[in-house]
């Protein structure tokens, strides 16, 4: 055995990080991160998070805000949990040291920020940094704890599990003449590659956890890390565990729109403070979409809506104008992204600001209870990773982060209820890897070449507005590209490079089945051939397991 430890979370974002701190009051605690600790899109993050504050504010109208994006599909108990936890939370992530700006009138009170689809100010932030403080904070935090091992260039390839028969009635693993059987697999631990060496070891821990983040780089425009390969997805379908709702990506409205600038995000917070969107003329377009909302309504309507205008105009971009409002204003609000545009010769105090859609969130992932637990005993998903319930077919801005930090708290308080639960021996000993025949890739051009198809394929086929003939095509496209990766899984030593590839054809694969399978437009998942609501699939998630695919 390489590795033993009580807890391995897989993921240094705000869900690992946060998590880590709880459980290494319970015992040993390890981390591993595929590249640096640092690496994250909770590190990106820039708006806020949403939290009911306000004195004009409620947990009602919240939850009410949360629920009309979700258009349908959110599980209401998830949202009433998240949304009644979140002041809690930030209290706490006050008190690890995340210093978030004040109100300019009250200086005793935090500033409340306003982002689209949100009724009310409700975002706390840091200035427009609002991930990067974050992050750092719980980093701090990290380094201090004795029971904290924290591994970086350490990248996850697949579960350690183990297959039971229970039944009905049974605790001491003893059948019972003539009660029904049943299969539950229990997760053990993962192996693990370490980069500088290229050797897979095994972990093996009590608890593991899935806190992988997103799988925005299945597209080829992101505004995510490089990180983000939906990793956590495809290793929990791979062992067998149900996965929901991953037609329902998130493409953000704006990101901008340079030559230099690779996945820049341009917050949402800057419509919530009165900016405007305008076409290629250098007019305004949101009242022909939404005429309430206008440009404060949800990112999936803000996004189809620019799609159509760029289709319209045959333009590569179009514009976001804040110019209008004082320059003091806009520099202190919006440091981050004043000073990032000006670097790149965009004064946004005085010019629009070139911006297009991109891959930005996805809301399905890893199916989990109330206590962030997976159906393999033993494994949670939190974060991104993880499908709750909460944003249903689309999310509402800054509800991911505290989505994170408390399911991390409620996965917390489970684990430490039920330790006893879960610190049983495997039944067997488990394998060391074994690399078998396989040989170093040589030829790098076999990854890089699938990588590109592949985020080609889900930008042009899968993208914001669907068909179910591009769909049909994409499913025919990838099953070749498929079948060639992982007849390289076994010929050659295994690479993080190749990792990412096998997990982003594994997600993009079913991204496709999740969107080709729903025939209605709802939340994030738009077809011009359902292009209405299907009443029929109110409450209805899009729920893919291995075995039910045969895949
Ligand atoms: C530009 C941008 C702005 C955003 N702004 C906001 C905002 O204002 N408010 C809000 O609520 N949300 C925002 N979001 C979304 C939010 O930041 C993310 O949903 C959230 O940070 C995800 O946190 P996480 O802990 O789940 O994952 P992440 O923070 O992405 O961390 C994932 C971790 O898992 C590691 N990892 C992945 N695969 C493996 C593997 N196989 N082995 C080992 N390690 C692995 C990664 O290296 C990383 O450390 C934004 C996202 C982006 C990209």
């Amino acid at each position: 055995m390489d590795f033993e430890t009580d807890f391995l979370i897989i993921g240094s974002g705000i869900a690992g990080l946060s998590l880590a701190l709880k459980l290494a009051t319970l015992g040993k605690v390890t981390v591993v991160t595929k590249k640096r600790e640092g690496d994250t899109a909770t590190n990106l993050a820039q708006g806020g998070i949403a939290c009911v504050l306000g004195e004009d504010d409620s947990f009602d109208l919240h939850e009410f805000d949360t629920l009309r994006a979700g258009d349908g599909l959110c599980h209401e108990d998830i949202v009433r949990q998240i949304v009644r936890q979140a002041p809690e939370r930030i209290r706490e992530l006050g008190e690890w040291g995340v210093s978030f700006t004040k109100a300019l009138s009250n200086p005793e009170k935090l500033d409340l920020g306003q982002e689209g689809g949100h009724s009310r100010r409700r975002i706390v932030h840091v200035e427009d940094f609002t991930g990067r403080a974050i992050q750092r904070a719980l980093m701090a935090k990290v380094a201090k704890e004795k029971n904290i091992e924290v591994l970086e260039d350490y990248i996850a390839v697949d579960l350690l599990t183990e297959c039971k028969i229970v039944y009905e009635s049974d605790t001491a693993d003893r059948p019972e003449h003539g009660k029904d059987a049943k299969t539950l697999e229990r997760c053990l631990g993962a192996y693990v590659l370490e980069v500088a060496t290229g050797t897979v070891h095994t972990f093996l821990s009590h608890v593991t956890v899935l806190a992988t983040g997103g799988a925005g780089k299945v597209y080829l425009y992101t505004s995510n890390p490089d990180v983000a390969t939906g990793d956590g997805i495809a290793i929990a379908y791979r062992a067998g565990a149900r996965i929901a709702n991953l037609e329902f990506v998130q493409f953000h409205p704006t990101c901008l729109y340079h030559p230099r600038a690779k996945n820049f995000l341009i917050s949402e917070a800057l419509r919530g403070e009165g900016a405007i969107l305008l076409d290629p003329d250098g007019k305004p377009f949101m009242q022909k979409y939404d005429p309430e909302r206008k440009d404060l309504a949800g990112r999936d309507i803000v996004a189809r809506a620019i799609d159509m205008e760029l289709k319209r105009s045959g333009k590569e971009c179009v514009y976001l104008d804040i110019s209008h409002r004082p320059p003091e204003f806009i520099k202190k609000r919006f440091p981050n992204i004043y000073n990032v545009c000006l670097g790149l010769g965009i004064d946004i105090t005085r010019e629009p600001i070139p911006v297009v859609p991109a891959a930005h969130y996805m809301c399905g992932g890893v199916i989990t209870d109330a206590n962030g637990q997976s159906d393999l005993k033993g494994l949670f998903a939190v974060g991104e990773t993880a499908c709750t319930g909460l944003h249903g077919a689309n999310r509402l801005a800054s509800n991911s982060l505290l989505e994170g930090l408390v399911m991390a708290h409620q996965a917390y308080l489970f684990i430490k209820e039920n330790m006893e639960d879960f610190t049983r021996k495997p039944a067997h000993a488990i394998p060391a890897w074994d690399t078998g025949g396989a040989v170093d890739m040589d030829e790098a051009v076999l990854i890089s070449h699938n990588w590109d198809v592949i985020r080609r394929l889900m930008w042009n086929y899968v993208g914001i507005v669907r068909s179910t003939k591009r769909l049909g095509l994409a499913r025919l496209r990838m099953a070749p590209i498929l079948s060639e990766i992982n007849q390289h899984y076994w010929d050659y030593i295994l690479t993080r490079d190749f990792i990412e590839l096998r997990n982003l054809a594994q997600v993009a694969e079913l991204i496709i089945l999740a969107a080709y399978r729903r025939k209605e437009s709802r939340g994030g998942h738009f077809t011009i051939d359902f292009p209405e609501k299907d009443d029929w699939n109110w409450r209805r998630d899009t729920v893919l397991k291995r075995s039910n695919n045969g895949g």
